[in-house]
């Protein structure tokens, strides 16, 4: 059979689509990442979709469309889930996958508590990783359970890979022995956080002081979420706390179409105008 993948909107190697190429030619089937104008020209159609903001395209009525931004509940059978990704798809040259699924928490703005529930270790990074030098970690908040962190981590290290904690560590979480294991670590990019709203500061700064401790703090960004429920003088309450406790912060609009939000973001994120000018002298 001849099999296309229809990749909407990923802004990295979409992981579901390199698992279903990986199923397909385990048959014996062709498969290509295609474009939605040729979706009839193949047996076997998916299309993956990420984002409930990006566009959805025409595609004709057959074509199986799933990804979070088209349908919260759609799940990859798991026969394909399981697999090891067909990261030959993308030219991938790193490992991307999970080791567990969702989250403890109920952030107003994530969808992850809703999609995936409630967190639970699901593997290990042998069922996504072939001797890659560096690997993408997906899970959402890995440092959620103390014994599968350690359990995550002494293989990332045995094994001296170099990893991204891609969507963040919770610093309300952190712990020493979190912390040592982090030192230990090969880094590929720095150690994500956040600080969505006031009212975690305590344990914000708690985590900060751990991060110290053991010399992780330039290893280490804070996202800091403005125009969800925050007062201006929240974020920049936030900006100026990290920035005087050291740490980079990384301003993240929850509407990108709104100035101020746009204007905030550009200030900080551009740490060369972030060291050098004033808000109130910033002009956008
Ligand atoms: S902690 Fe992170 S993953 Fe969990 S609900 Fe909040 S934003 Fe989502």
């Amino acid at each position: 059979m001849k099999i296309g993948l229809i990749d909407i909107d990923s802004k990295i190697p979409n992981l579901a689509l390199m698992k279903l190429s990986a199923y397909h030619k385990q048959k014996g089937d062709d498969i290509e990442l295609t474009q939605p104008l040729f979706a009839d020209q193949f047996d076997l159609v998916y299309a993956s979709k990420i984002f409930d903001f990006s566009v959805m395209p025409i595609l004709p009525d057959d074509v199986i469309i799933g990804g979070s931004g088209f349908d919260l509940t759609s799940l990859l059978q798991p026969e394909v889930e399981s697999l090891v990704p067909d990261y030959s798809l993308y030219k991938c040259d790193y490992a991307i996958g999970y080791t567990s699924r969702g989250c403890n928490r109920s952030c107003p703005f994530c969808i992850v508590p809703k999609k995936e529930g409630k967190f639970r270790p699901v593997g290990s990074i042998f069922q996504f990783w072939s001797g890659q030098k560096r690997l993408m970690l997906l899970d959402n908040s890995l440092n959620t359970d103390e014994g599968h962190f350690k359990f995550i981590l002494n293989q990332l290290i045995e094994n001296r890979i170099k990893v991204f904690f891609a969507q963040g560590l919770d610093i309300r979480l952190l712990t020493n022995n979190q912390a040592e294991l982090l030192s230990l670590v090969r880094l590929w990019k720095r150690i994500h956080f956040a600080w969505d709203f006031l009212g975690i500061e305590k344990s914000v700064i708690k985590g900060i002081e751990i991060l110290d401790r053991y010399n992780l703090k330039n290893k280490s960004m804070f996202y800091v979420l403005v125009g969800f429920n925050t007062t201006r003088d929240e974020d920049m309450y936030r900006i100026e706390t990290l920035r005087k406790l050291g740490i980079d912060p990384f301003v993240m609009p929850f509407d990108t179409r709104d100035q101020y939000q746009r204007d905030l973001a550009r200030w900080v994120n551009h740490k060369a105008i972030f060291k050098t000018v004033e808000w109130g002298e910033y002009r956008g």
